[in-house]
């Protein structure tokens, strides 16, 4: 395989391939890029639009230069963010993780109570906005370009304003909408994009990735994610780390919902259905996905089937509060009794080996 990302500009290794992909087969004015979260959505998408606005000159020696090229005039402004034909929107509580903190002149229509939460919808006003943005000419002769991230935190009436916009399209003017939830998206939304899939990256490359991150034991930490790169290297950063994951079955077979004090709510119920996942797992003989297998070892299946009927009541109960788990009633309470129903249906699936 060519690795492209030595000849043109791509923000995360794995993208190369799927964003020259892209740029060659786009055929509409709306895209949609979907798959899991922590495999480079955003980063796609703004891909996408620097492709679109590179300025590199095609010459007699390079009839068909890359883009983006990461080295014109128009590349430097998309990536300083100032590009006056790039418009992105993401949610302001998002804005920090994605590395798109806002400036003082551009897309915080709609933001004004910077007091408040910050917001996790992309508001009305905003895609009211970035519909009037489509309408300008192009500054620099490329057209316009809208990036809206996460497509699915649009509000039924911020959908119906833009779906108006794809139906209709002004003149030069390119929408890339991602998702890591397409079946939220309002299905007309669907239908007028033109669909770009990507998946998981190759274990090896997420791998060295995360190691050039500065992540200790990456594979440990990729598994523990699910294959997803970026959500191993957000967890990394908030200080799980592969000894801590590989310790967990055991902490939670004991009992110490202290394991995981401190982890957002979230993250905890994630990791027990993980666990619950693979507890599963080696009891019906399989290896397990998210933890080592060693970190498994010390327990062995009872044999009997009944022994494993309490770990199909604790996935149940974990699916019921991952619902709730951005709203929970009392969170320290909720984290703990679920912790004791794991330690309980542990202990009755497995046995430690003497
Ligand atoms: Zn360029």
């Amino acid at each position: 395989m060519v690795d492209a990302s030595a000849e043109f500009d791509v923000a995360l290794p794995w993208l190369a391939a799927p964003l020259q992909q892209a740029l060659r087969e786009q055929r509409s004015h709306a895209l949609l890029v979907h798959g899991p979260s922590g495999v480079g959505q955003f980063e796609l998408a703004l891909g996408l639009a620097q492709g679109w606005l590179c300025e590199a000159e095609s010459s007699p020696v390079n009839p068909s230069p890359l883009r983006p090229c990461g080295r014109c005039a128009a590349c430097h402004l998309v990536r300083a963010r100032s590009h006056p034909d790039l418009l992105v929107l993401v949610p302001e509580a998002l804005r920090a993780a994605l590395g798109w903190e806002p400036d003082a002149d551009a897309d915080d229509v709609g933001d004004k109570a910077s007091k408040a939460k910050p917001s996790k919808d992309i508001k009305v006003e905003a895609v009211r906005s970035a519909v009037a943005f489509a309408q300008t000419t192009s500054a620099r002769g490329r057209g316009k370009v809208v990036v809206l991230h996460p497509a699915e935190r649009m509000n039924g009436i911020s959908a119906n304003t833009l779906l108006k916009t794809l139906e209709e399209p002004p003149g030069e003017a390119r929408f890339v909408l991602s998702s890591g939830a397409p079946d939220a998206l309002l299905p007309t939304i669907r239908s007028r994009c033109q669909a770009v899939t990507l998946t998981l990256p190759a274990t090896e490359i997420a791998i060295e990735w995360l190691r050039s991150q500065g992540v200790a034991d990456p594979a440990v930490l990729l598994a523990a994610a699910g294959g997803q790169p970026q959500d191993a290297l957000t967890w990394s950063r908030e200080g799980v780390d592969a000894a801590l994951w590989s310790q967990l079955p055991m902490l939670v077979q004991r009992g110490a919902s202290t394991a995981a004090a401190g982890w957002p709510l979230p993250r905890l119920i994630g990791s027990l259905q993980k666990l619950c996942h693979d507890a599963l797992c080696v009891a019906a003989g399989a290896a397990p996905r998210y933890f080592p297998a060693a970190s498994l070892k010390g327990a062995t299946r009872r044999g009997e089937p009944a022994a494993t009927q309490p770990l199909h009541v604790w996935q149940r109960e974990l699916q019921r509060a991952a619902r709730f788990a951005e709203h929970p009633w009392n969170a320290g309470l909720l984290a703990e009794s679920l912790v004791e129903q794991g330690r309980s249906a542990l202990q009755s699936a497995w046995r430690r080996e003497p």
